[in-house]
Protein backbone atom coordinates (compact mmCIF):
# COMPACT_ATOMS: atom_id res chain seq x y z
CA UNK A 1 0.00 0.00 0.00
CA UNK A 2 1.24 2.91 -1.11
CA UNK A 3 1.39 5.60 2.18
CA UNK A 4 0.27 8.57 -0.17
CA UNK A 5 -3.15 6.91 -1.08
CA UNK A 6 -4.03 6.53 3.08
CA UNK A 7 -6.21 9.19 3.06
CA UNK A 8 -8.05 8.18 -0.09
CA UNK A 9 -8.20 4.31 1.07
CA UNK A 10 -10.06 5.88 4.57
CA UNK A 11 -12.43 7.77 2.68
CA UNK A 12 -13.69 4.81 0.78
CA UNK A 13 -13.53 2.64 3.66
CA UNK A 14 -16.00 4.73 5.64
CA UNK A 15 -18.07 4.51 2.41
CA UNK A 16 -18.06 0.90 2.33
CA UNK A 17 -18.31 0.31 6.31
CA UNK A 18 -21.74 2.21 6.20
CA UNK A 19 -22.86 0.48 2.68
CA UNK A 20 -22.72 2.92 0.13
CA UNK A 21 -20.95 3.08 -3.07
CA UNK A 22 -18.38 5.88 -3.71
CA UNK A 23 -19.80 8.62 -6.28
CA UNK A 24 -15.97 8.94 -6.97
CA UNK A 25 -12.98 6.78 -9.47
CA UNK A 26 -11.88 4.37 -7.12
CA UNK A 27 -10.38 1.90 -9.66
CA UNK A 28 -8.83 2.43 -13.55
CA UNK A 29 -9.02 -0.37 -15.50
CA UNK A 30 -6.06 -0.13 -17.89
CA UNK A 31 -5.62 -2.15 -21.87
CA UNK A 32 -2.28 -2.28 -21.80
CA UNK A 33 -1.62 -3.85 -24.96
CA UNK A 34 -3.83 -4.09 -28.37
CA UNK A 35 -2.55 -7.70 -28.86
CA UNK A 36 -3.75 -10.59 -27.83
CA UNK A 37 -2.31 -14.56 -27.36
CA UNK A 38 -5.22 -15.84 -27.64
CA UNK A 39 -8.75 -15.57 -29.40
CA UNK A 40 -11.54 -16.83 -27.35
CA UNK A 41 -15.04 -17.47 -28.44
CA UNK A 42 -16.93 -15.32 -25.77
CA UNK A 43 -14.54 -12.31 -26.02
CA UNK A 44 -15.66 -8.75 -25.82
CA UNK A 45 -12.36 -7.38 -26.83
CA UNK A 46 -11.74 -8.60 -30.28
CA UNK A 47 -15.44 -6.95 -30.88
CA UNK A 48 -13.68 -3.07 -30.37
CA UNK A 49 -11.71 -1.31 -31.87
CA UNK A 50 -7.62 -0.90 -30.47
CA UNK A 51 -5.90 0.29 -33.98
CA UNK A 52 -2.75 0.37 -32.22
CA UNK A 53 -0.84 1.01 -28.77
CA UNK A 54 0.80 4.07 -27.00
CA UNK A 55 5.12 3.93 -26.43
CA UNK A 56 5.67 3.11 -23.15
CA UNK A 57 6.65 6.48 -22.12
CA UNK A 58 3.77 8.29 -23.13
CA UNK A 59 1.68 5.29 -21.56
CA UNK A 60 2.96 5.76 -18.58
CA UNK A 61 3.38 9.43 -18.54
CA UNK A 62 -1.03 9.33 -19.00
CA UNK A 63 -0.95 6.76 -16.44
CA UNK A 64 0.72 9.44 -14.13
CA UNK A 65 -1.38 12.20 -15.20
CA UNK A 66 -4.85 10.36 -14.56
CA UNK A 67 -3.55 9.33 -10.90
CA UNK A 68 -2.73 13.20 -10.43
CA UNK A 69 -6.36 13.93 -11.40
CA UNK A 70 -8.17 11.23 -9.53
CA UNK A 71 -6.29 11.08 -6.09
CA UNK A 72 -8.65 8.67 -5.11
CA UNK A 73 -8.17 6.24 -7.90
CA UNK A 74 -5.87 3.45 -5.53
CA UNK A 75 -6.33 0.25 -7.33
CA UNK A 76 -5.73 -0.66 -10.96
CA UNK A 77 -6.40 -3.60 -13.29
CA UNK A 78 -4.16 -4.24 -15.99
CA UNK A 79 -5.68 -5.72 -18.75
CA UNK A 80 -5.58 -6.53 -22.53
CA UNK A 81 -5.91 -8.16 -24.74
CA UNK A 82 -2.76 -10.08 -22.57
CA UNK A 83 -1.21 -7.36 -20.66
CA UNK A 84 2.11 -9.12 -19.76
CA UNK A 85 2.90 -8.68 -23.62
CA UNK A 86 3.90 -5.64 -22.39
CA UNK A 87 4.80 -6.57 -19.02
CA UNK A 88 7.78 -3.91 -18.12
CA UNK A 89 5.56 -1.44 -18.81
CA UNK A 90 3.24 -2.94 -16.50
CA UNK A 91 6.16 -3.63 -14.01
CA UNK A 92 6.52 0.13 -13.75
CA UNK A 93 3.34 1.80 -13.91
CA UNK A 94 1.86 -0.86 -11.14
CA UNK A 95 4.24 1.43 -8.27
CA UNK A 96 1.71 3.92 -8.84
CA UNK A 97 -1.25 2.01 -7.22
CA UNK A 98 -2.29 0.71 -3.36
CA UNK A 99 -3.49 -2.10 -5.39
CA UNK A 100 -2.80 -3.92 -8.23
CA UNK A 101 -4.61 -6.69 -10.41
CA UNK A 102 -3.14 -8.57 -13.26
CA UNK A 103 -5.31 -10.00 -15.58
CA UNK A 104 -3.98 -12.88 -17.75
CA UNK A 105 -5.03 -15.75 -19.55
CA UNK A 106 -2.12 -17.35 -18.16
CA UNK A 107 -0.37 -18.54 -21.77
CA UNK A 108 2.51 -16.47 -20.56
CA UNK A 109 4.99 -16.73 -17.51
CA UNK A 110 3.84 -15.38 -14.43
CA UNK A 111 6.76 -12.39 -13.51
CA UNK A 112 7.60 -12.40 -9.58
CA UNK A 113 5.70 -9.73 -8.43
CA UNK A 114 4.59 -10.32 -4.81
CA UNK A 115 2.57 -7.19 -4.57
CA UNK A 116 0.09 -8.06 -7.35
CA UNK A 117 -2.89 -10.17 -7.59
CA UNK A 118 -2.85 -12.25 -10.79
CA UNK A 119 -6.72 -13.43 -11.88
CA UNK A 120 -6.30 -15.52 -14.49
CA UNK A 121 -8.56 -17.02 -16.92
CA UNK A 122 -9.61 -20.82 -17.30
CA UNK A 123 -12.94 -21.50 -18.43
CA UNK A 124 -13.50 -25.53 -17.15
CA UNK A 125 -11.55 -29.03 -17.55
CA UNK A 126 -9.52 -29.26 -20.15
CA UNK A 127 -12.02 -29.96 -22.85
CA UNK A 128 -14.41 -27.24 -21.71
CA UNK A 129 -11.64 -24.71 -21.06
CA UNK A 130 -9.99 -25.46 -25.27
CA UNK A 131 -13.47 -24.98 -26.72
CA UNK A 132 -13.86 -21.48 -25.27
CA UNK A 133 -10.28 -20.23 -25.28
CA UNK A 134 -8.71 -22.79 -27.96
CA UNK A 135 -6.56 -26.09 -28.68
CA UNK A 136 -3.52 -26.85 -26.65
CA UNK A 137 -3.40 -23.90 -24.87
CA UNK A 138 -4.91 -25.84 -21.30
CA UNK A 139 -1.82 -27.57 -20.00
CA UNK A 140 0.56 -24.85 -20.70
CA UNK A 141 -1.89 -22.42 -18.84
CA UNK A 142 -1.59 -24.87 -15.87
CA UNK A 143 1.99 -25.14 -15.39
CA UNK A 144 2.80 -20.97 -15.77
CA UNK A 145 -0.12 -19.99 -12.85
CA UNK A 146 0.07 -23.37 -10.25
CA UNK A 147 2.41 -21.17 -8.16
CA UNK A 148 2.65 -21.91 -4.82
CA UNK A 149 4.85 -17.91 -4.88
CA UNK A 150 2.42 -15.91 -5.75
CA UNK A 151 -0.85 -15.01 -5.11
CA UNK A 152 -3.07 -16.24 -8.42
CA UNK A 153 -6.70 -16.46 -8.67
CA UNK A 154 -9.02 -18.30 -10.90
CA UNK A 155 -11.35 -16.44 -12.82
CA UNK A 156 -14.20 -18.71 -14.95
CA UNK A 157 -16.24 -16.88 -17.39
CA UNK A 158 -19.77 -19.77 -17.48
CA UNK A 159 -21.33 -19.97 -20.57
CA UNK A 160 -23.80 -22.47 -22.15
CA UNK A 161 -20.44 -24.19 -23.50
CA UNK A 162 -18.82 -25.23 -20.38
CA UNK A 163 -21.55 -25.23 -17.55
CA UNK A 164 -21.59 -28.50 -17.39
CA UNK A 165 -18.15 -28.95 -15.60
CA UNK A 166 -18.88 -26.63 -13.30
CA UNK A 167 -18.05 -29.57 -10.41
CA UNK A 168 -15.47 -31.32 -12.04
CA UNK A 169 -13.56 -27.90 -12.60
CA UNK A 170 -12.99 -26.88 -8.85
CA UNK A 171 -12.08 -30.43 -7.66
CA UNK A 172 -9.02 -30.53 -9.80
CA UNK A 173 -8.44 -26.95 -9.32
CA UNK A 174 -8.61 -27.53 -5.55
CA UNK A 175 -5.29 -29.89 -5.82
CA UNK A 176 -3.01 -27.02 -7.35
CA UNK A 177 -1.76 -23.88 -5.23
CA UNK A 178 -4.48 -21.63 -6.61
CA UNK A 179 -6.18 -19.48 -4.04
CA UNK A 180 -9.64 -19.39 -5.06
CA UNK A 181 -12.16 -18.99 -8.21
CA UNK A 182 -14.23 -16.86 -8.70
CA UNK A 183 -17.26 -16.85 -10.94
CA UNK A 184 -18.59 -14.27 -13.96
CA UNK A 185 -20.99 -15.26 -16.94
CA UNK A 186 -20.70 -14.79 -20.40
CA UNK A 187 -22.06 -11.16 -21.28
CA UNK A 188 -23.74 -11.02 -24.76
CA UNK A 189 -22.40 -8.24 -27.09
CA UNK A 190 -24.33 -6.20 -29.55
CA UNK A 191 -24.04 -7.68 -33.08
CA UNK A 192 -21.95 -10.92 -31.94
CA UNK A 193 -23.74 -13.62 -34.13
CA UNK A 194 -23.43 -16.60 -31.90
CA UNK A 195 -24.55 -15.08 -28.67
CA UNK A 196 -27.39 -17.20 -28.08
CA UNK A 197 -25.17 -20.51 -28.60
CA UNK A 198 -22.88 -18.99 -25.51
CA UNK A 199 -25.04 -16.92 -23.12
CA UNK A 200 -26.83 -18.59 -20.62
CA UNK A 201 -30.50 -17.56 -20.06
CA UNK A 202 -31.98 -16.40 -16.98
CA UNK A 203 -33.67 -19.54 -15.96
CA UNK A 204 -30.22 -21.57 -16.66
CA UNK A 205 -28.36 -19.27 -14.80
CA UNK A 206 -30.27 -19.30 -11.59
CA UNK A 207 -29.67 -23.07 -11.72
CA UNK A 208 -25.94 -22.72 -12.20
CA UNK A 209 -25.73 -20.22 -9.27
CA UNK A 210 -27.67 -22.70 -7.09
CA UNK A 211 -24.90 -25.15 -8.44
CA UNK A 212 -22.20 -22.82 -7.03
CA UNK A 213 -23.73 -21.71 -4.16
CA UNK A 214 -23.40 -25.55 -3.01
CA UNK A 215 -20.15 -25.36 -4.04
CA UNK A 216 -19.09 -22.40 -1.98
CA UNK A 217 -21.39 -24.46 1.21
CA UNK A 218 -18.64 -27.00 0.79
CA UNK A 219 -15.45 -25.04 -0.29
CA UNK A 220 -16.60 -21.71 1.34
CA UNK A 221 -12.98 -19.90 0.61
CA UNK A 222 -11.90 -21.84 -2.42
CA UNK A 223 -14.97 -20.33 -3.83
CA UNK A 224 -14.59 -16.55 -4.09
CA UNK A 225 -17.78 -15.39 -5.86
CA UNK A 226 -19.68 -14.16 -2.77
CA UNK A 227 -23.52 -15.37 -1.73
CA UNK A 228 -24.59 -11.89 -1.63
CA UNK A 229 -23.31 -11.11 -5.19
CA UNK A 230 -24.54 -14.49 -6.69
CA UNK A 231 -28.13 -14.00 -5.13
CA UNK A 232 -28.54 -10.38 -6.81
CA UNK A 233 -27.56 -12.27 -10.46
CA UNK A 234 -30.10 -14.11 -9.98
CA UNK A 235 -33.37 -13.55 -12.35
CA UNK A 236 -35.81 -11.85 -9.96
CA UNK A 237 -33.08 -9.09 -8.58
CA UNK A 238 -30.38 -8.78 -11.59
CA UNK A 239 -32.53 -6.60 -14.01
CA UNK A 240 -32.26 -3.48 -11.28
CA UNK A 241 -28.66 -3.80 -10.27
CA UNK A 242 -27.48 -3.98 -14.27
CA UNK A 243 -29.73 -1.26 -14.54
CA UNK A 244 -27.65 0.99 -11.73
CA UNK A 245 -24.44 -0.44 -12.98
CA UNK A 246 -24.66 1.18 -15.94
CA UNK A 247 -26.41 4.14 -14.90
CA UNK A 248 -24.40 4.63 -11.37
CA UNK A 249 -21.19 2.67 -10.32
CA UNK A 250 -19.68 2.01 -13.74
CA UNK A 251 -20.01 5.62 -14.01
CA UNK A 252 -18.73 7.10 -11.02
CA UNK A 253 -16.59 4.22 -9.01
CA UNK A 254 -14.22 2.77 -12.00
CA UNK A 255 -13.21 4.45 -15.16
CA UNK A 256 -11.68 2.65 -18.14
CA UNK A 257 -9.35 2.82 -20.48
CA UNK A 258 -7.95 1.76 -24.16
CA UNK A 259 -4.60 1.04 -25.11
CA UNK A 260 -4.30 4.40 -26.96
CA UNK A 261 -5.77 5.75 -23.44
CA UNK A 262 -9.34 6.61 -24.61
CA UNK A 263 -11.97 5.65 -22.35
CA UNK A 264 -14.07 3.55 -22.44
CA UNK A 265 -18.20 3.37 -21.82
CA UNK A 266 -19.91 2.24 -19.88
CA UNK A 267 -17.34 -0.36 -18.60
CA UNK A 268 -14.34 -2.33 -20.14
CA UNK A 269 -17.07 -3.96 -22.10
CA UNK A 270 -17.79 -1.01 -24.08
CA UNK A 271 -20.74 0.50 -25.71
CA UNK A 272 -21.45 -2.64 -27.35
CA UNK A 273 -22.48 -4.59 -24.06
CA UNK A 274 -26.01 -6.06 -23.31
CA UNK A 275 -26.31 -4.70 -19.80
CA UNK A 276 -29.44 -6.16 -19.21
CA UNK A 277 -28.24 -9.47 -20.49
CA UNK A 278 -24.87 -8.91 -18.53
CA UNK A 279 -23.44 -11.64 -16.02
CA UNK A 280 -20.09 -9.64 -15.07
CA UNK A 281 -19.19 -9.53 -11.48
CA UNK A 282 -18.58 -5.88 -11.62
CA UNK A 283 -22.63 -5.10 -12.22
CA UNK A 284 -23.51 -6.51 -8.80
CA UNK A 285 -20.57 -5.23 -6.64
CA UNK A 286 -22.61 -1.88 -6.25
CA UNK A 287 -25.78 -3.48 -5.39
CA UNK A 288 -24.49 -6.59 -2.65
CA UNK A 289 -22.79 -3.50 -0.83
CA UNK A 290 -25.28 -1.37 -0.82
CA UNK A 291 -27.76 -4.66 0.37
CA UNK A 292 -26.05 -6.72 2.57
CA UNK A 293 -26.15 -4.57 5.58
CA UNK A 294 -22.48 -5.00 5.95
CA UNK A 295 -22.74 -8.94 5.05
CA UNK A 296 -20.82 -8.26 1.59
CA UNK A 297 -18.19 -6.60 3.01
CA UNK A 298 -17.67 -9.10 6.29
CA UNK A 299 -17.67 -11.98 3.36
CA UNK A 300 -14.68 -10.05 1.66
CA UNK A 301 -12.48 -9.40 4.65
CA UNK A 302 -12.85 -12.92 6.22
CA UNK A 303 -11.78 -14.52 2.99
CA UNK A 304 -8.75 -12.40 3.52
CA UNK A 305 -8.28 -12.89 6.77
CA UNK A 306 -8.12 -16.63 6.05
CA UNK A 307 -5.60 -15.84 2.99
CA UNK A 308 -3.45 -14.10 4.70
CA UNK A 309 -3.16 -16.90 7.50
CA UNK A 310 -2.82 -19.37 4.84
CA UNK A 311 -0.08 -17.56 3.66
CA UNK A 312 1.90 -16.85 7.06
CA UNK A 313 1.41 -20.70 7.96
CA UNK A 314 3.10 -21.88 4.49
S1 LIG B 1 -7.53 -13.86 -23.54
FE1 LIG B 1 -9.04 -12.27 -23.05
S2 LIG B 1 -8.65 -10.62 -24.50
FE2 LIG B 1 -7.58 -12.45 -25.29
S3 LIG B 1 -9.03 -13.37 -26.69
FE3 LIG B 1 -9.37 -14.35 -24.70
S4 LIG B 1 -10.99 -13.16 -23.69
FE4 LIG B 1 -10.19 -11.94 -25.41
S1 LIG C 1 -22.01 -4.43 -19.21
FE1 LIG C 1 -22.38 -5.04 -17.11
S2 LIG C 1 -20.63 -4.23 -15.96
FE2 LIG C 1 -20.75 -3.12 -17.92
S3 LIG C 1 -21.99 -1.30 -17.45
FE3 LIG C 1 -23.34 -2.88 -18.29
S4 LIG C 1 -24.16 -3.86 -16.45
FE4 LIG C 1 -22.34 -2.74 -15.81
Amino acid sequence: MRFKDLPAIIKIGKYLFRSQMPYFPVVASFDVTNRCTLRCKHCYWWFQEHPTELHEDIFYDKVREIKTIHPTLVAAIWMGGEPLLRKDLVGKCKSLFSFNEVITNGTLPLPFWKDVRFACSVDGTKEYHEIQRGKDTYERIKKNINRSDLKVHIICVLTRLNQVCLEDFVEEWRQTHIKNIGFGFYTPIEGKEDNDQIWLNFQERDRVIDRILKLKKKYPHFINSSPTALAIFKSDKCQQATERCRRDYATFNSICFDSMMRRKFPCVIGKEAICEKCGCGGAVLGEAIKRSDRSFIFEHINTQIYLLKERFSS
